[in-house]
């Protein structure tokens, strides 16, 4: 064993990148910097049926996009290769043998029938499902021989007798009865390890010292530590991360929101938000800084601060973090991420990106003051792109418009004052204090003329300034939409 740190991320290529999963990662990672120890990434890709390399290439993707780097792993090679777990099964299998040759594990030949007839009893007598422990009699040259002639078996760890303990960073200490762990398959019949056999034979091998995962590994635990024992191995230390709940306070899914990284990713989180609020699920900074980056998490990552209680995902305040790091991006990046998003919406054409980039990011400047992501951008411009004369209104901007039965005739009036000076290019800058003076004279007040331009102009109750919009729309457009609203209002 090696005093270096080396923790690793285990991920099975079964299914997207889980955020729960992305939160281990980043813990581990952030634990393997912080003490100069190495992270390492493992492929449990064992189970060949759900395991494909498509979901391989996003993990290890999704990983990269949130600035996780590994030290040893499948693609970068290290003193442990090979780092997908499949192509280990030679030194499992050797290692089931192993364990045999010295009693540790035992093989099993009870039939499924038998199997499931006692478990049918067990349930009746409202005893927990666990193995009856029959075969640990066969005496092992025995055993060899049936094992010789063909007769199916599978491999059962010997749980030894007496009770184990460890001191998990998160929970503090742990104690179970061995009794109450079963004698669990490590091999199955068609020669296949198990998860809790393979982890631990390649976390031994790869000299891990510290796992760190989900609460939801707790429960393999025990049988784990015992296995290390019997492999003559020191058990790495422990620490179970809380799980990740629902604003419903029930384990996270769909439900309450998207449970894989790839999908904020999709949505146009800004990924230092990611990482943030991830980091959040579970860990605090101090008790009052909520916005800090990557390095702020190497720098102060402890695992022993780790919150045992389960983390809530409170998708809003997610969305808010996104709003609040989104803003802080220089306009040039803000809009390389959010103009795909209006192509996509169809809104403009990716040939049209570079002519229409200056009006775009003057556009963006002030609509990412209502923006949480990167994909709210479509939506915040598309009354710019609507047909002037058939804007929809939104109906709280058409109350607005509407208040006292006088606004429309002001907006009629400001329309016949307004057609000359655009014409004439005047720009909006002027065009907002000559107006500020021409409702003077009027003795009117800004919200009785503002309230229905801003409709005029957008169709929205909010947003940015009536002169900035006048100067995104152009004259002719800007005239054509005041037009249709004093129509439209009257
Ligand atoms: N492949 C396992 C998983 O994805 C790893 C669990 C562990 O970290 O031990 O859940």
């Amino acid at each position: 064993m090696t005093d270096t740190v080396r923790v690793r991320f285990a991920p099975s290529p079964t299914g997207k990148l889980h955020i729960g999963g992305a939160r281990t990662a980043l813990f581990n990672w952030a634990y393997a910097r912080r003490h100069g120890g190495k992270f390492l990434l493992r492929i449990e890709d064992t189970d060949p049926e759900r395991s494909t390399k498509e979901y391989e290439r996003a993990i290890l993707a999704g990983l990269r996009w949130l600035g996780i780097d590994w030290d040893e792993g499948p693609d970068v090679g290290g003193p442990y290769a090979p780092y997908h777990q499949a192509q280990r099964i030679d030194r499992h299998r050797a290692a089931a043998q192993a364990m045999l040759a010295r009693g540790e594990a035992y093989r099993c030949f009870c039939s499924h029938e038998r199997l499931d007839a006692m478990r049918a009893e067990q349930e009746v007598e409202h005893q927990a499902s666990a193995y009856d422990q029959r075969c640990r009699a066969v005496p092992l040259a025995e055993a060899e021989r049936r094992a010789a002639a063909g007769e199916p078996f599978v491999v059962r760890f010997r749980v030894p007798q007496g009770s184990t303990s460890l001191v998990d960073h998160v929970r503090g200490d742990v104690t179970f009865q061995n009794a109450e762990v079963d004698d669990w398959i490590m091999v199955r019949s068609d020669g296949n390890p198990t998860y809790n056999f393979v982890v631990v034979c390649d976390d031994v091998d790869m000299r891990i010292t510290h796992v760190f995962r989900g609460e939801e590994h707790l429960i393999n635990t025990p049988k784990q530590v015992l296995l290390y024992r019997a492999m003559g191995a020191k058990p790495p230390e422990f620490g179970h991360l809380p799980l990740m709940l629902g604003t419903d306070r029930k384990k996270l899914s769909k439900r309450t929101g998207d449970t894989a990284l790839q999908d904020y990713q999709e949505k146009g989180y800004p990924k230092d938000a990611v990482v943030n609020f991830l980091c959040l699920q579970g860990w605090a900074l101090n008790g009052t800084q909520e916005i800090f980056s990557l390095d702020e998490l190497v720098r102060n990552f402890d695992i022993a601060d780790v919150s045992k209680a389960g983390a809530v995902f409170d998708i809003d305040k997610f969305r808010w973090l996104a709003g609040e790091y989104l803003r802080k991006e220089p306009i040039e990046t803000l809009l390389d991420h959010c103009a795909p998003f209006a192509v996509s919406a169809g809104l403009v054409k990716a040939e049209e990106l570079a002519s229409k980039r200056a009006w775009l990011a003057s556009v963006l400047a002030a609509e990412k003051e209502r923006m949480h992501v990167y994909s709210d951008f479509p939506a915040r411009i598309a009354y710019l792109f609507a047909k002037d004369d058939e804007l929809p209104y939104e109906p709280d901007a058409e109350a607005n418009a509407r208040k006292h039965g006088t606004r429309a005739a002001l907006l009629a009036d400001f329309a016949a004052w307004l057609a000359p000076r655009l014409a004439a290019g005047e720009a909006s800058a002027s065009l907002r204090d000559a107006m500020k003076a021409w409702l003077q004279e009027r003795k009117a007040k800004m919200p009785e003329l503002l309230q229905p331009l801003r409709c005029a102009l957008s169709g929205r109750a909010g947003g940015p300034d009536c002169f900035d919009m006048i100067a995104w729309l152009g004259p002719e457009r800007s005239r054509a939409r005041i037009a249709s609203a004093v129509r439209r209002l009257a």
